[in-house]
């Protein structure tokens, strides 16, 4: 799936889509070394968190099908409610802008108001074999009152001007139908068998379009995991395990230093660079605040040289969340030390 997608966005020369593409290559290629909003640092997957990636969506979905089957427990009467569009032949983007914007206007209508009092639904997207034509399908659950089919079909025929296939069903078994909803955010879309530019013009118009709708009472029930995969506490990725590792080759002094602080951190931290941890020894003094931030910063300074390696690191921090922007807390004295384990030199660094 991932080559097949890589092949296909690789045909293009738009230049936002071939800026994706270099991330989803990297894809979880190497761990990363992120400040957490502790002040320490951690080892994270770099993940891409593309809409096309099949390992990020996985994960997404994995994540949003345990949030969507809680809020379907929560529900009263829930029922399950699928909205479709008749197709034409347009874009995805003009479909989807269709479709969302319908849902809007039926969410406004006072039958719905009437019978639904909030729900979750997902979308999903398959292109026809027969003609060549998008069709996009938003599954929902919603809580609520019976409400007619007929009626039902004739409100949404009212607002979309063309469409009015509508399937509505009480729903028996929550679990199956949660699970069946969140398929469609974990599920690539089934790709394989388009070509090239369609599968470019559905990388375009997944793009940063959410894949989770909440309305009414459930409202941000899922509380944004759509768009969040990797944890809030962390604020930055400082640089990659194998750019790190080279710099070490290279006998780099701010990697060295990082090596060494590393391997007192213990654990995953410590084996990231292969620091053997003898069991017989005495057990390091855990990390201090300051040599936190001095391991952060000279991490940084690694990193410097892993952009090259590694182009898709700069634009992932905004995925990370806010950007470090560096402030007087960051000012710290650097010590590196030479081989005997002897202060070099200090120096007063951003
Ligand atoms: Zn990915």
């Amino acid at each position: 799936m991932r080559h097949f997608v890589l092949k296909a966005l690789d045909s293009t020369t738009d230049a936002a889509t071939r800026k994706r593409l270099k991330r989803l290559e990297a894809c979880c290629v190497a761990p990363l070394l992120a400040l957490k909003s502790d002040g320490r640092v951690g080892i994270v997957p770099g993940f891409c968190r593309d809409r096309m990636c099949p390992t990020c969506q996985h994960h997404r979905g994995r994540e949003v099908a345990a949030r969507v089957e809680h809020a379907v427990g929560r529900m009263n009467a829930p029922r399950f409610l699928t909205l479709t569009l008749r197709h034409q032949t347009e874009s995805l983007t003009a479909m989807l802008d269709r479709l969302y914007a319908s849902f809007r206007l039926l969410r406004k209508t006072d039958a719905w108001k009437a019978h639904v009092a909030g729900g979750i639904g997902t979308l999903e997207v398959t292109l026809s074999q027969t003609d060549g034509c998008w069709h996009a399908h938003l599954h929902l659950l919603v809580d609520g009152s019976f409400w007619k089919h007929a009626d039902i079909k004739a409100e949404w025929l009212r607002v979309t001007g063309d469409s009015e296939i509508v399937w509505v069903e009480a729903v028996h078994d929550r679990s199956k139908a949660s699970k069946y909803v969140s398929t469609y955010i974990g599920k690539p879309a089934d790709v394989y068998s388009w070509t090239d530019p369609k599968v470019c013009e559905y990388a375009t118009a997944m793009s940063g379009r959410r894949l989770v709708v909440t309305f009414g009472t459930f409202y941000r029930a899922i509380a944004a995991t759509d768009d969040c995969q990797t944890k809030a506490t962390l604020v930055e990725p400082l640089t990659s395990v194998p750019a790190l590792l080279r710099s070490l080759g290279r006998d780099d002094v701010y990697a060295r230093f990082a090596r060494s602080l590393l391997a007192r951190g213990g654990g995953l931290l410590a084996r990231s660079v292969g620091a053997h941890m003898d069991p017989a020894a005495p057990k390091p003094t855990p990390l201090a605040p300051h040599e936190w931030a001095s391991l952060t910063i000279a991490l940084r300074r690694v990193n410097g040289d892993a952009t090259a390696w590694l182009p898709e690191l700069e634009p992932r921090r905004k995925w990370l969340g806010r950007p470090h922007t560096g402030t007087a807390r960051d000012r710290c004295t650097l010590r590196l030390f030479d081989d005997a384990g002897a202060p070099t030199r200090n120096a007063a660094v951003r």
